[in-house]
Formats: C-alpha cells, sequence, structure tokens
C-alpha cells in the first residue's frame, strides 16, 4: 500500500468503506494470528516517574496525583491471581522510577517465572542499555516502550530528555532486539500537532522497526498536564483527530502491515466507547489485558481520565468467554507469543522482518 493510499484511508469517514478495511484486516488476523485471544495480566507496580512527558498524568510535575509502589509480595501476589486466572502472561507495568533497581526487577522476573510459570512482560521506560540484559538474562521475555509519534519535533516536544545525549526510543528497540527479547511498541492517534503524514510514517516505522508487538491507542488529554491545558494542534484539516474511528482505522492498518504481529484491543480505546475493545478486535486485535492492579491503587495511576480497566474482581473469565464467543474467537492458553517472533527467533541467521512478511498477498480493499 502507498503512502497516498494510506492516508486517503486515514481520512475517510464513510463507514460503509470503512468496514472493507477492517474485514480486510480481520481476515488477515485469521490467517495469520489465528482465532485465540491471548490474555495479558496487568500490574502496575508503581506510579512513580521521574519523566514530564507533556500528556501523561503520572509525569513528574504533577503534584495532585497520589503515588504508590506495590512491594514485591504485593507484586507476587497480583502474579498469583494473574496465573489463577488463567492469563498465561504478566505485564509489569510503571513509570521510570529510580527505586525499581534491576536487582529489584530482575528478582520479581525469576520468582514469578519459578513460581507461577509465566510469561513476563516489562515496561518500565527507558533504562541503561545493561539493564536490559540483565532483565532478560533474569528470564523476562518483552519488552513494551511506545515511541508514541514518529514527528521528531512533536516527539522532542512532549518528551523531554531526561539526562542529555540520551537515546531516542527507536534506537532503544533495536538495543531491546539485540538483546533478545520480544519487542513491543506503539503510537498515540492524534496526538495534537501530529498529521496524517505523521500516523502514515507511524505505520511504515512499525514495519521498519520489526516489532513483534503493537499497540495503538486514541490521545486522551489529562488536564493536569501541560498537553492537556494548551494542546496546540494543527489546523483541523491538517490535525490528525483522536477519536476512536481513526483508532480502528490504525488498528486496522497496522494488522494489513504487520500481519504476524500481537496487537493489544487497547483500553484507551474502550474509554471512548464502551465497546471500544470489542471493535479493536473487529478489525485486526487479538490481545487483551485485564487490569489485576490492586483497586485500591488503580484510581492513582492516571495516565489519562476515565480508563476503562475493569479489575479481575470485576471481570469474570466466563464473561470474557461469553465476550469472545459473540465476536467468534476463542481464549488463547499460554504466553501466546507473537507468530512474528517465532519466525524472527527460528531464522535469527536468515532474519525476517515485517518487510519479508506476506503483506504483498494480502486482499486489500483499494480507495478511490
Ligand atoms: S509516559 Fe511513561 S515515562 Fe512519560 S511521564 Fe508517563 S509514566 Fe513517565
Amino acid at each position: 500500500m502507498e503512502r497516498t493510499e494510506i492516508i486517503r484511508w486515514l481520512r475517510e469517514r464513510n463507514p460503509g468503506r470503512l468496514a472493507e478495511l477492517w474485514a480486510a484486516a480481520d481476515r488477515v488476523r485469521h490467517d495469520h494470528v489465528g482465532d485465540q485471544i491471548y490474555l495479558r495480566g496487568l500490574v502496575e507496580v508503581s506510579s512513580y516517574c521521574r519523566r514530564n512527558c507533556a500528556y501523561c498524568g503520572i509525569r513528574a510535575g504533577n503534584f495532585r496525583v497520589e503515588r504508590f509502589r506495590l512491594t514485591a509480595d504485593e507484586v507476587l501476589d497480583c502474579a498469583a491471581r494473574v496465573a489463577d486466572f488463567g492469563c498465561g502472561t504478566v505485564v509489569l507495568q510503571g513509570g521510570e522510577d529510580p527505586k525499581l533497581t534491576v536487582d529489584l526487577v530482575a528478582s520479581l522476573v525469576r520468582r514469578i517465572k519459578t513460581e507461577f510459570g509465566l510469561a513476563v512482560t516489562l515496561s518500565f521506560g527507558e533504562r541503561p542499555l545493561a539493564d536490559f540484559h540483565v532483565l532478560r538474562a533474569a528470564g523476562a521475555d518483552r519488552y513494551l516502550l511506545r515511541f508514541e509519534t514518529s514527528n521528531p519535533e512533536v516527539y522532542a516536544r512532549l518528551h523531554p530528555p531526561h539526562i542529555a545525549g540520551e537515546l531516542p526510543r527507536r534506537e532503544l528497540l533495536r538495543e531491546l532486539h539485540a538483546a533478545g527479547f520480544e519487542v513491543g511498541s506503539g503510537s498515540m492517534i492524534g496526538l495534537p500537532g501530529t498529521s496524517y503524514d505523521d500516523v502514515a510514517n507511524d505505520l511504515l516505522d512499525f514495519r521498519e522497526l520489526d516489532l513483534d508487538m503493537i499497540g495503538v491507542g486514541p490521545y486522551i488529554p489529562h488536564p493536569e498536564t501541560p498537553l492537556g491545558s494548551h494542546p496546540r494542534p494543527l489546523p483541523p484539516n491538517e490535525q490528525v483527530p483522536n477519536d476512536w474511528l481513526t483508532t480502528c482505522t490504525v488498528v486496522a492498518l497496522t494488522r494489513l502491515f504487520c500481519p504476524a504481529t500481537n496487537i493489544p484491543a487497547t483500553t484507551a480505546l474502550a474509554t471512548l466507547r464502551p465497546d471500544g475493545r470489542e471493535l479493536g478486535f473487529r478489525c485486526g486485535a487479538n490481545v487483551w489485558m485485564p487490569n489485576f492492579t490492586p483497586p485500591r491503587y488503580r484510581a492513582s495511576y492516571e495516565i489519562y481520565p476515565g480508563k476503562a480497566a475493569p479489575t479481575h474482581a470485576e471481570l469474570r473469565l466466563h464473561d470474557i468467554s461469553e465476550i469472545l464467543a459473540r465476536l467468534g474467537r476463542t481464549l488463547g492458553r499460554g504466553p501466546g507469543p507473537s507468530p512474528h517472533y517465532l519466525t524472527r527467533s527460528v531464522t535469527a541467521n536468515t532474519r525476517a522482518s515485517c518487510s519479508e512478511c506476506p503483506t504483498s498477498s494480502v486482499a486489500t480493499p483499494s480507495i478511490s
């Protein structure tokens, strides 16, 4: 698909035309990652962060947010519940909290692997390169680090550097690959200042960065952030909207561009519409991340307001199975690695990349 066609799809608002695109993405999802939906139990470990990303509600400069940091025992208790619930993976997520030392995280990873046999995904932002190797050696399977936008000026404005000379996230993604992780990234749709061309670049970057997991969600303004109070959008005809329709279109295009990756139906999409998660699954997604953070802490992890994240206490496996049955999907068992990663791993010497995925054979509706 040429860039001009990507942009025409991103600008398309006709529901009938978009339904064709989403159906094509759903077919590609079926052919490349199957009908299973894999559960990843999300545990928000710490809301402390040293950074000041302009869009994020738990940025260091927001003094109105209550901070928490789970103890090691609390993390292990959450992991036990994740395993009991039937998830094959636990996702440990947090801000860039200096007190989450590499030794502490590595010890948690080792204990989770030994005691519960779960795959472990980490999402703790930017860390020294040596940390990635220590965490991988401890048994961590995956690392998530979203680059948020491919527009370097917007990125620099929204994501001020913490120390001089630090590597941009795109470079860190390559280091995560080199350390042997299954690597996830993604972008935010409708960040003020981003154009349709920028989102087309995001999609091309997903492929170029050879990602195994890709999360895309809408930008949801937080009032206690610089971007929430002073958004500085482009003129209306140039600014990409942060709505559910555009987000679903990007999910569908992501599936068409990177057919064998794992793609979550994001909580941010579910925050925009009660049926947002189901919509995500209909247009290419295959991963669900229920939230296992203890309820007393969950409200404090307010990256954006109104987060739609039922906890394990509110969401039963039976409810999930019913939703999946309505979609004609089944529950995935086990860790559910991305087929793209498996291909990369077994052909390490003749490395398969996104550009070698058989997208050329994918029948996509043309737009005119
Ligand atoms: S987006 Fe991540 S790194 Fe940035 S302030 Fe929020 S938690 Fe910290």
